[in-house]
């Protein structure tokens, strides 16, 4: 999911509608704005589809206000119906508390089974719902200490905004899995799961949310304030890196763009092949193919194209039509491929289907040969925070070798990038990120039973 949360703006709703914007990837199922004045009463407008199908400048007009959180969302936990979409707006014995939430709880389940035998009444099938009534039923007096005893009973993957209508709060989970970033407005402050967002807004960077920080912004500044205990590790999540951020944003002390370019450098040392071209599988293997052939020396050239235009509303045809595969969505330029020598480049091959169909869309295009790099370690676990992979089952390297996968996807050589390549090109070791879905190494351990079986 994208979050977003503003202060001290008088277009903070409009601001949050560009951040949505610049963070659509981050999730494209639902997209929500809530509104204040501080001391005044929330505004809020959420709908299911992209954010250009959510908002218009009606919808934008009637979420007045210097205060606002925004979300974007993609489910991981809970079902993709109109209930789950965030932010969260309640009404409470201390007031109001609007919250917007990225990542994964892995403890959700056996706490809102508690709260529900409380006599709690669940609204949402999501899992940032058990926060709401946790903070609700907290006995603290003070709001701070509140959160800092809300957050050491949740286990999980989260960063969060959050505005109680008086002040902004930000907070980053003690791993720091999900990032979060502090900017500033030349009215207000702001906090946003990418930078790109930033750029979008005119804001500038000031710096990421740290690990276990909540960041309190109110009409004087922003306060930091230690909230978790935190450890020497930490547990950026690298799939962000290999996939999910946007290659203009700057997370976890690094520009993604150069350390996805590195991954592809890297790649190239590490599995090196004759060849005449190298090609990516647009767009999440355009970045890391750029470094493989500056590294190799291979020409790199756009021997995929890809149709942007492919949505979800788009119509299946007919049995008699059928069978165009990945077609819809890419192409091959025959020109630069008749007759070549092919290095082809994608960031993960996760259930094994789509790759083995494009190389056969490269040979049938006239490849001589057709060689699969993958800008990443084989995916081999499911995420449990926040990041919607298939079961373990369905995970072709989970259950198979790598000769296994290149005879599948009928490819001449087949190879990734190593654990330690990954590491060094992001900047740190198995200490400073999570890699779970690449090596089974899960830094929170689960007690839910539902958590540990997906
Ligand atoms: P939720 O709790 O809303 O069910 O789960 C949302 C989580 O899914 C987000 O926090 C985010 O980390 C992850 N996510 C958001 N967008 C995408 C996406 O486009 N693809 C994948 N694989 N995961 C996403
Ligand atoms: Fe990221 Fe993978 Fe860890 Fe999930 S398991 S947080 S996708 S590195
Ligand atoms: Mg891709």
């Amino acid at each position: 999911c994208g979050i977003a949360g503003v202060y001290g703006n008088p277009e903070a709703a409009n601001h949050a509608y560009l951040s949505l914007y610049a963070f659509q990837h981050r999730g494209q199922e639902s997209a929500g704005i809530t509104a204040c004045f501080p001391g005044g009463s929330f505004s809020s407008h959420k709908g299911r589809g992209l954010v250009s199908e959510v908002f218009d400048q009606e919808k934008l007009n009637q979420l007045k206000g210097t205060i606002a959180i925004g979300h974007n969302r993609y489910s991981t936990s809970g079902k993709a119906i109109l209930e789950n979409a965030q932010p969260f707006d309640i009404e409470y014995h201390r007031g109001r508390l609007s919250l917007a939430h990225n990542g994964n709880l892995v403890n959700s389940h056996l706490l809102r089974r508690e709260l529900e035998a409380m006599g709690a009444i669940f609204r949402t099938t999501n899992d940032s719902e058990v926060l709401l009534h946790l903070i609700a039923r907290s006995r603290h007096e003070d709001f701070i200490e509140t959160l800092r005893s809300v957050f050491m009973t949740v286990r999980g993957a989260y960063s969060i905004v959050m505005t109680d209508g008086e002040r902004l709060y930000g907070i980053r989970d003690p791993l720091g899995i999900r990032p979060l970033i502090l900017g500033e407005l030349e009215e207000g402050l702001v906090l946003v799961s990418e930078s790109c967002a930033l750029d979008l807004m005119g804001a500038t960077f000031i710096r990421e949310v740290n690990p276990g920080e909540l960041i309190v912004i109110d009409g004087k500044g922003f306060q930091s304030i230690p909230l978790l205990p935190v450890t020497e590790r930490s547990a950026f999540c690298i799939f962000e890196f290999v996939y999910f951020a946007r290659p203009d944003s700057f997370q976890f002390g690094n520009y993604v763009h150069n350390v996805r370019k590195e991954f592809g450098r890297t790649l190239a040392r590490e599995a090196p092949v004759d060849a005449d071209v190298v090609i990516p599988v647009p767009d999440s293997g355009i970045v890391p193919t750029l470094g493989f052939s500056q590294e190799s020396g291979i020409p790199f050239e756009m021997g995929l194209i890809r149709n942007h235009y492919v949505g979800r509303t788009f119509i299946e045809p007919k049995q008699s039509i059928r069978h165009f595969g990945v077609k819809i969505k890419l192409n091959p330029v025959k020109s630069l491929l008749e007759g070549k020598r092919v290095v082809v480049i994608d960031d993960s091959i996760v259930r094994g289907t789509t790759s083995r169909k494009i190389v056969k869309m490269i040979r049938d295009a006239g490849a001589k040969e057709v060689h699969m790099r993958i800008a990443a370690p084989p995916t081999i676990c499911p995420c449990f925070y926040g990041v919607d992979t298939p079961t373990r089952s369905e995970l072709i390297a989970s259950n198979h070798d790598l000769e296994q996968i290149c005879t599948y996807i009928t490819a001449d050589s087949l190879s990734y990038l190593s654990h330690e390549g990954m590491f060094t090109a992001a900047g740190g070791d198995r200490n400073t990120f999570c890699s779970a879905c690449f090596d089974g190494n899960y830094p929170i351990p689960f007690d839910s039973p539902e958590a540990g079986t997906t």
